[in-house]
């Protein structure tokens, strides 16, 4: 079960990362069982999610490593890191009460043809309108990074 409270940690990823309608593409490094810390000083041991990009580690509920394992076709967590997720937040009822959680799409991010990396948002563009706009630029998805290069190397 997740307790409100493990929703607000500022330790975590929670609703509170996202602007509306944001979605978060992100690889998984590792995954494992681990003590945390709650806000109110008690400690639970939960599975947690930690990423390659820049983002603070997300406590994986059931529900979200449900998603996980649809995703990297296997339930065995071992073979977690590697995999692409987007993290997304969404409306739900919990203890009688709507709150927000984050949620993991049932779609696999886009992959840079040329770095093989995540293409990310960036500059308030999402990672849809950066992946629409490189294929159609440069004739094929691009992260931000790659599509600097490409600016640079191809003058466009
Ligand atoms: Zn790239």
């Amino acid at each position: 079960m997740t307790h409100w409270k493990k929703l607000t940690n500022p330790n975590y990823i929670g609703s509170y990362a996202f602007n509306p309608g944001e979605e978060k593409p992100v690889t998984i490094k590792t995954v494992g069982q681990e003590e945390v810390q709650n806000p109110d000083g008690g400690k639970e041991s939960c599975i947690v999610a930690h990423f390659v990009q820049p983002e603070k580690p997300l406590i994986l509920n059931k529900t979200n490593c449900k998603s996980i394992e649809k995703l990297a076709g296997t339930p065995d967590i071992e073979q977690w890191p590697g995999v692409g997720i987007i993290l997304y937040v969404q409306r739900v009822k919990a203890f009688g009460e709507l709150t927000d959680a984050v949620r993991i799409r049932p779609v696999k991010p886009f992959i840079c043809s040329d770095c093989g990396g995540i293409i990310t948002g960036t500059n308030g563009k999402t990672h849809q309108e950066i992946k629409d706009y490189t294929a159609k630029k440069y004739g094929r998805p691009l992260c931000p990074d790659c599509a600097k290069a490409a600016a640079a190397k191809e003058g466009k």
